[in-house]
């Protein structure tokens, strides 16, 4: 039996959406489903069971990259996103599909907001059932973020709340983190945030080990080619002005200030070590200190696309040497290793505004 979380709002598993889907009348009488499973085919959910197929009809099919489709920076283009059908007898149900695994390293955070929006639409007109398989880690995450949304709960809150009515709701590691990510974003994924940019190198970093092909789809884009930072002689707008980082040998943009990642300074091993510890507290040391600038990947940075785990980075423009990549990590100056790494040492830039 799926629990009921919240008024019009429900917790189950597989067999609780099979029983939404195919029973004539079922208690309580689901009018939406939505599907955190391996697959968004409906067959999913059929080949769990005997009987006849459950019948459906598309209404929208969402692909990341696609136009129109919102920026998910860390999806590769052409990733299904979810599919929202019409399904069960009658198709009165309106399902939708969301295909993600079980696992640590995916990527829940870039499909959050599309699945608390149906449940706050499904809520209005009906009741909803949010399922995935064994009704544990995935539907559960689900249900979290949205208590954390809808109550302004903070992760610890809105899982210990969920655990009232389900104990066994447990979210695996990799989306509690991703979780407390949405909490520290404000109830919302804002992929121009500086912690979200972390995320993404993260899952980056990830995918290089699972040795998938690193392309440049996922790096941002190049600053010295965007209008903004061409000749800077029309910034009357009101914009505000960025910081921007430019090659010293030939003043080209390499970097802006969004494209920075910070690092707290001196935290990591040499935290421990003894000189460190003479000089005070290390998480004393200012960012501003550490010789090295770390920065998310950028169009520009055309040999980590060949694939290799470090190399040299270059100004695109005139060749000069600006700093090295590392897909294991560098461990900057103050102590501190960031991984993946994309160093830009800082005395190869200057620091402008445009
Ligand atoms: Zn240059
Ligand atoms: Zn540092």
């Amino acid at each position: 039996m799926p629990h009921l979380v919240r008024e019009r709002l429900y917790f189950g598993d597989i067999k609780d959406a099979i029983a939404a889907l195919t029973e004539s009348s079922p208690t309580p009488h689901f009018t939406h489903v939505l599907s955190v499973v391996s697959s968004a085919s409906i067959s999913f959910i059929t080949d769990c069971r005997p009987g006849p197929s459950i019948p459906t009809e598309e209404v929208r099919r969402v692909v990341a990259g696609e136009k129109g489709a919102p920026p998910t920076a860390a999806v590769a283009p052409g990733t299904l996103m979810r599919v929202v059908e019409r399904a069960g007898q009658g198709l009165r149900v309106t399902r939708m599909a969301v295909p993600l695994r079980d696992t640590e390293e995916e990527d829940l955070l870039d499909r959050l907001e599309p699945c608390l929006d149906f449940i706050d639409e499904g809520r209005k007109v009906g009741n909803v059932l949010v399922h995935c398989f064994a009704g544990v880690s995935r539907s559960a995450s689900i249900i979290v973020a949205y208590l954390m949304r809808s109550e302004q709960k903070s992760l610890e809150d809105a899982l210990e709340a969920l655990k009232e009515i389900s104990e066994s709701a447990c979210p695996n590691d990799g989306f509690l983190d991703q979780l407390k990510l949405f909490e520290e974003m404000g109830f919302k994924v804002d992929t121009s945030s500086p912690l979200y940019k972390k995320f993404r190198l993260k899952v980056l970093g990830q995918s290089y080990k699972f040795g998938e092909k690193i392309s440049s789809y996922m790096f941002e884009d190049d600053p010295g080619l965007s209008p903004q930072s061409g000749s800077c002689q029309d910034s009357s707008k009101v914009e505000q002005r960025k910081t921007a980082y430019r090659c010293r040998k030939c003043r080209r943009v390499i970097a802006v200030e969004d494209n920075v990642v910070s690092h707290v300074p001196g935290e990591g091993e040499s935290c421990f070590d003894w000189n460190r510890r003479k000089s005070g507290h290390p998480y004393n040391n200012k960012e501003q200190d550490c010789s090295s600038l770390f920065v998310e990947p950028l169009k520009w940075m055309t040999p980590v696309e060949d694939g290799a785990l470090e190399g040299k980075l270059s100004c695109i423009h005139c060749g000069a040497r600006l700093g090295y990549f590392n897909w294991a990590g560098i461990q900057c100056n103050c102590g501190s290793w960031v991984t993946p790494a994309f160093q830009i040492v800082k005395s190869k830039v200057d620091i402008s505004t445009i």
